[in-house]
């Protein structure tokens, strides 16, 4: 906690923060969620350099780097292979990101461990690395076949997000018109495949009738990588309560995120005006001149906070049980709340949940423990549907009917 005082800043002790750092000393966290290998390709300079980018220095105006993560306490990084759905090429868009991600893991070996297993965490722990998984965010890079998603696995995708802000030929996305009846035969294949591999299903991104649809045939425990709870901010990108109370019994895993506007109902409320019937914003090709535009027009708007991600991670306990919650931040070299402004602070969202009463057991599931059981049912079942199963082949016209 640092008080500007008279142009300096005086560090106040704080039992939370000190009891926060104990946690995450014990139980590195494990975190659902980050866009960096985007924010590294779209980067005016490094192109998707990864070494151009330079990950070993502070960037100031962004909110992933080395000293940061360390900063944070990471112990465990889902890093996100996304573009956004109708960029061009997308299979190959795709195999660029994982590629890109590969390259983060080369560039510094010293910092990231390669983490293809859930067993990898305790192994990066114990050399005080960074475990670096790899979750694929759109579905969209399958056009529509099956295959890839063995091509995926084998580059070390362990986790995998249906849709992005598009409904697609198989499944709907909470920010698109339904096309799919949530989730149609082609998808209900790629969810039977994802589960036949070990891949984590992420229900981020779909809509709530297409995450009631997974969780009717999946055979293996999901994730929301990045959603929070509906009840509490009413964006369809969140998590309604049916759909949280499901977990429990499909073992699964809601991680809570920091994009504003998910988090805070009245910035939601005053984001309306410049979104669709579905919550999504129109393209812009400068988002932070649109909102200072916005801003202009219709006042101030309302501020995200670090308090309030922490109200939605209690209601997610309340709704799925505290076997079933962690963190999924959504890094995104954008806007974040109040208190949570780059991943240096996560000590900060533990020790409000200190101060909230949360055990230092509860803690460590929501922090690391969680997301690894999961991937460790998840692998196990693939292990045994892989005994009994042939990989599936075929592409969307193989599967007619709903
Ligand atoms: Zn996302």
């Amino acid at each position: 906690m640092d008080d500007e005082t008279a142009g300096r800043s005086v560090e106040k002790p704080d039992n939370a923060l000190a009891a926060a750092h104990a946690i995450l000393e014990r139980a590195p966290l494990f975190d659902g969620h980050n866009d960096l290998p985007w924010v590294i390709r779209i980067d005016k300079a490094a192109r998707g350099d990864v070494v151009a980018y330079g990950l070993n220095r502070v960037h100031e105006g962004a909110d992933t780097d080395i000293p940061r993560l360390r900063k944070g306490m990471i112990g465990a990084q889902f890093w996100a292979a996304f573009q956004p759905t109708k960029a061009s090429h997308p299979a190959v868009t795709t195999l660029e990101q994982i590629d890109l991600i590969r390259r983060i893991e080369e560039a510094h070996p010293e910092v990231f461990l390669p983490a293809r297993r859930p067993s990898d965490y305790a192994r990066a722990k114990a050399l005080g690395k960074i475990a670096s998984f790899i979750a694929v965010e759109g579905g969209v890079g399958l056009e529509n076949a099956l295959s890839p998603l063995r091509i995926w696995h084998a580059a070390g995708v362990r986790l995998m997000t249906l849709c992005h802000n598009e409904t697609l030929d198989w499944v709907d996305s909470a920010t698109d018109a339904p096309r799919a009846g949530g989730l149609n035969a082609f998808g209900r294949a790629v969810i039977g495949e994802l589960n036949r591999l070990g891949i984590v299903i992420d229900l981020a991104h779909a809509s709530h009738d297409a995450m009631r649809r997974v969780l009717d045939v999946t055979e293996a425990p999901v994730a929301l990588s990045h959603s929070n709870a509906y009840s509490l901010c009413d964006h369809p990108r969140n998590a309604p309560d049916d759909v949280l109370g499901r977990l429990r019994e499909n073992g699964g895993l809601v991680m809570a995120t920091f994009v504003p506007g998910f988090v805070s109902q009245p910035l939601r409320d005053w984001l309306r005006r410049s979104r669709d019937g579905y919550g999504k914003a129109p393209l812009a090709t400068d988002p932070k001149a649109q909102f200072a535009e916005l801003e202009a027009k219709h006042g101030t708007a309302p501020k995200a906070s670090l308090e309030q991600v922490a109200d939605h991670l209690e209601r997610l306990v309340e709704a799925a049980g505290v076997d079933h919650v962690g963190i999924g931040s959504d890094y995104f070299g954008g806007a974040s709340p109040v208190g949570l402004e780059d991943v240096s602070r996560f000590p900060h969202l533990f020790a409000e949940l200190v101060r909230r009463g949360f055990s230092d057991r509860d803690l460590e599931k929501m922090s690391s423990f969680n997301a690894l059981r999961v991937l460790r049912e998840v692998e196990k079942i693939g292990k045994s549907l892989r005994k009994s199963r042939p990989p599936a082949i075929g592409r969307l016209e193989d599967y007619p009917g709903g």
